[in-house]
């Protein structure tokens, strides 16, 4: 079997409400980069990332276009591994990680979905393989929201069927996410599991002063309260803190997660498939994670997750987030109960509708 041709294709997909954090401010819309891989007609896979309001969506299709493109025609696809290292080594002197890790995760996303379909097997067998389900949150991006529109919303994840909520905090005033927090916690009761994500916002004693504080409200975890690259504050709130913290969607390579995970410090590694360099490292990390007796969560693009999540036995929430892709693909994500069902498929199941997707496209090669 030998790669006869590649696809790249760059949106920017405006998002149906405008979201909120405390790094990214406002969000108005995202770059999609697909990535599509050929071996004949016969057979293909598709793999794709996502840039935060665009930023930098060119460079990586860029990238996956000059780049990574060229250096896959004629190889074997399913020598994932060889060919991970090659376009690792392609891009390290301007990559190990950042913009790369995104190009390198929608071709790395597309060579195994193309191997499992070629293996007649969904995704997550293909990986492993240790349920047809994993446990779900609402990831919500819901800094401006006032309280009774958090509250709204709340209603709404419930309704759904969630048992998990994650809000966003990290707003200059301290008590001004407190009381997002206990408003949240007084609305839903002691059954419903809730996370917080700070979004980097804080120093060490912020962090360590809001653990305090935010303990009556019994978090799940607490999510980036500072910068991923700051190990030994890491270690310092990990000291202190009696909340769990989770981290890592801000990290782009096996390596950064090694030396967070082995520093003790973190407790809930949140691997980001489309953004750390695709499966091949997502699967590293996750078993990094088991080897230090870690759960693994992830961030974003749950549709790829719940395969990826449901194929390692350490498997903890999928983050659910509706980041503006649903109305572009065939089949959304089931919810059952509280939990994310692996879609009935071969390969990872998601499938774009490029005729909807099409007003939105700013680029197209086929190499
Ligand atoms: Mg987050």
């Amino acid at each position: 079997m030998k790669i006869t041709s590649v696809d790249i294709n760059l949106y920017r997909i405006p998002l149906p409400k405008v979201l909120t954090d405390s790094t990214h401010g406002t969000m108005k819309d995202f770059a999609l980069i697909t990535v599509e891989v050929f071996c004949g007609k016969s057979i293909s896979g598709l793999g794709y990332t996502y840039t935060v309001s665009s930023i930098g969506g060119r460079s990586v299709y860029d990238l996956a276009v000059e780049d990574l493109a060229p250096l896959l025609l004629g190889q074997d696809p399913f020598y994932t591994e060889k060919l991970w290292d090659e376009m690792y080594w392609h891009l390290h002197f301007v990559g190990r990680g950042g913009l790369a890790s995104f190009a390198i995760a929608a071709v790395d996303i597309a060579l195994w979905d193309l191997k499992a379909k070629y293996s007649n097997l969904p995704l997550h067998n293909l990986l492993g393989g240790t349920t047809d389900r994993v446990k779900a949150y609402a990831g919500a991006i819901d800094l401006d929201l006032s309280i009774d529109e958090l509250l709204k919303q709340t209603e709404g994840f419930l309704k759904e069927g969630f048992k998990a909520i994650k809000t966003k905090i990290g707003h200059e005033d301290h008590d001004h996410d407190l009381n997002r927090v206990k408003a949240l916690r007084k609305e839903v009761g002691p059954d419903i599991v809730l996370m917080a994500d700070a979004n980097m916002r804080w120093n060490v004693p912020q962090t360590i002063y809001m653990s305090d504080a935010l303990e009556e409200f019994d978090l799940f975890w607490l999510e980036e309260p500072i910068i991923p690259d700051d190990i030994e504050g890491h270690i310092k709130i990990s000291n202190k803190s009696r909340i769990p913290i989770a981290t890592g969607e801000n990290l782009h390579s096996l390596y950064e997660f090694q030396k967070l995970i082995a520093s003790g410090a973190i407790d809930f590694p949140e691997p980001d498939v489309a953004t750390l360099g695709g499966i091949t490292p997502w699967m590293k990390v996750a078993s990094l994670a088991e080897a230090y007796n870690l759960p693994v969560t992830s961030h974003g693009v749950h549709d790829l997750h719940v395969h990826l999540l449901a194929a390692v036995p350490n498997h903890s929430y999928l983050e659910v987030h509706g980041f503006g892709i649903e109305p572009f693909l065939k089949q959304t994500l089931r919810l059952q109960d509280g939990y994310a069902m692996i879609p009935d498929c071969i390969g990872h199941g998601v499938e774009f509708d490029r005729n909807s997707l099409s007003k939105h496209m700013l680029g197209e090669s086929n190499i």
